[in-house]
């Protein structure tokens, strides 16, 4: 704690209690955009492809609603537990910025999709009950560009706008002002990113800008009221987001001690200074001239709509820990480590139909398919080692038909050759001599018959220590290239050997 921003000498400072609220926009898992046919893949387009009348603004033009994004914004809204709601609409929020081409962006205010939710979060070991004020619809913007004449993107004399991304639907989910530190705000956003990639509602990828945070962050006064709060944007990592809050909270600190006040303001996070600056003082409602947007119906969901998008829930993460929990008395760090992903929870589920034991299989998919994973950069979607060959390869190391040391080399191949598990096994000499039983029986012989001296002190039962011992079994795994199993090897000695 000596080195963090978060300490401070000054007494005063460590009874101000940190107050933050996120805004999280979410990136709509659709085909179109929000009011337009254009396609949502914006991601390495040649700019201004994506785009038509529509979302360009060009007058005359009206919006059609995307139905899908309806409803996996609804989906999202119900994985947080919030009421979705019959009636609401959309509004125009009014602003003028080149990356924006009406000059107004359609949003929901007031009467949004979903309202009234939660999550819990888990920083650290430590359960906590986020509330979540609602859920609304938006459109995104599109993007400006900086270029220079050597290609790099700052300094540059003049900006172009690309309007692929403009029209994009985004769910906006506003937290109320729960978390109280740093490690809350990220794993609630961890958990809002694992709830939209179960529910297939979005990839939720922060660096691609599919999931944008803008946080809001205070200290509480000495008689425990709100303090004034800061906004903060441009974050584009779970990194970036404790950092900036970090650095926030150490700020605000500062400025009371020395007898200043906050202002209510929108800062910018500056991820190479690590230091947040000022953009604008905060804009309000007022600033945006909020008016219904008179070109779209209401949004109607009707109860029927409700119980249907209910039906088609999947399992959701706490759901499926808990059952994780509980059907394969897992651990709860296990149970953590194989749920993260579905697809991970899938492929070890799988393996398990597939016959390898629960346990043992856990272990495999958390130790060795996650090594592999790592060291190739692989997603486990992408994994070559299919879940029943998996169950095999287990399979053959629970019934001592091969070490696990062997099996792991074999696992590493298959993830890298597209030969079969037959074939690979063959290959690792393993099925040459197998390394049970009488073969196994047969080496013990053979060892100590060259060892007679060693066989000698044993029998006589001057071994004491068990280093003589240790010494033949050594001897038989280096003979047998460690594929005979460590504990079977010592069993078939002491046989031998009466010790
Ligand atoms: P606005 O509409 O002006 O953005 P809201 O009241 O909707 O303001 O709040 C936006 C976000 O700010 C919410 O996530 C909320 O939890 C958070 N928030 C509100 N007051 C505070 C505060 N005093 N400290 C920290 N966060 C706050
Ligand atoms: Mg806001
Ligand atoms: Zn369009």
């Amino acid at each position: 704690m000596a080195d963090s921003p978060l300490s401070s000498k000054n007494s005063a400072a460590a009874k101000r209690p940190v107050v933050i609220g996120l805004e999280v926009h979410i990136q709509l898992n659709t085909k179109t955009k929000l009011f337009c046919p254009c396609s949502t893949d914006y991601i390495g387009r040649t700019p201004n492809t994506n785009v038509c009348p529509i979302c360009l603004a060009v007058p005359g033009t009206l919006p059609l609603l995307n139905d899908l994004a309806v409803a996996l914004g609804s989906r999202m809204g119900l994985g947080l537990h919030c009421e979705i709601q019959n009636y609401s609409n959309f509004h125009r929020k009014n602003y003028f910025y080149p990356d924006l081409s009406k000059a107004y962006q359609i949003t929901q205010y007031g009467l949004t999709i979903a309202v009234g939710g939660y999550i819990d979060i888990e920083p650290e070991g430590r359960p906590k009950r986020v509330r979540v004020h609602h859920l609304h619809l938006e459109e995104d913007a599109g993007k400006l560009v900086h270029p220079t004449a050597d290609g790099r993107l700052t300094g540059a004399a003049y900006s172009l706008v690309d309007y692929n991304r403009g029209g994009v639907p985004l769910s906006e989910i506003v937290s109320e002002p729960d978390m109280s530190s740093p490690a809350e705000a990220r794993d609630y956003v961890i958990r809002l990113r694992q709830l939209a990639r179960y529910l297939d509602v979005s990839d939720g990828e922060m660096e691609s800008g599919s999931l944008r945070v803008d946080a809001n962050i205070s200290l509480s006064n000495p008689d425990g009221s709100l303090g004034t709060r800061v906004e903060i944007k441009n974050m584009n990592s779970l990194k970036s987001l404790e950092r900036a809050l970090e650095y926030e909270i150490s700020r605000q600190n500062k400025v009371l001690d020395s007898g200043g006040r906050i202002v209510q303001e929108t800062r910018l996070w500056d991820d190479a200074e690590e230091v947040t600056r000022s953009m604008r003082s905060k804009e309000t409602a007022s600033d945006y001239r909020y008016y219904p947007e008179m070109d779209l119906a209401p949004i109607v969901i009707t109860d029927e709509q409700i119980e249907d998008f209910k039906r088609a829930m999947p399992e959701l993460p706490w759901e499926k820990r808990e059952r994780f929990a509980r059907e394969f008395g897992l651990s709860g760090e296990e149970v953590a480590i194989l749920t993260e992903q579905k697809e991970l929870a899938r492929y070890y589920e799988e393996t398990i139909a597939a016959g390898a034991p629960p346990a043992r299989a856990a272990n495999w998919v958390r130790m060795e398919v996650l090594r592999v994973l790592n060291e190739t950069g692989t997603s486990i979607s992408d994994f070559p080692l299919g879940p029943s060959v998996l169950a095999e390869l287990v399979k053959k190391v629970e019934s001592k038909e091969l070490s696990s040391t062997i099996a792991k080399d074999i696992l590493d191949t298959l993830s890298r050759e597209d030969i079969t598990l037959d074939e690979a096994v063959k290959r690792s000499g393993a099925s040459a001599v197998r390394l049970t039983g009488c073969l196994l029986d047969e080496v013990v012989d053979r060892i100590c018959a060259a060892n007679p001296g060693v066989v000698e002190t044993i029998k006589s039962g001057r071994d004491k220590k068990g280093g003589k011992m240790k010494f033949l079994q050594g001897l038989v795994m280096k003979e047998t290239r460690g594929q005979a199993d460590p504990s079977e090897a010592a069993g078939s000695l002491s046989k031998k050997l009466g010790a």
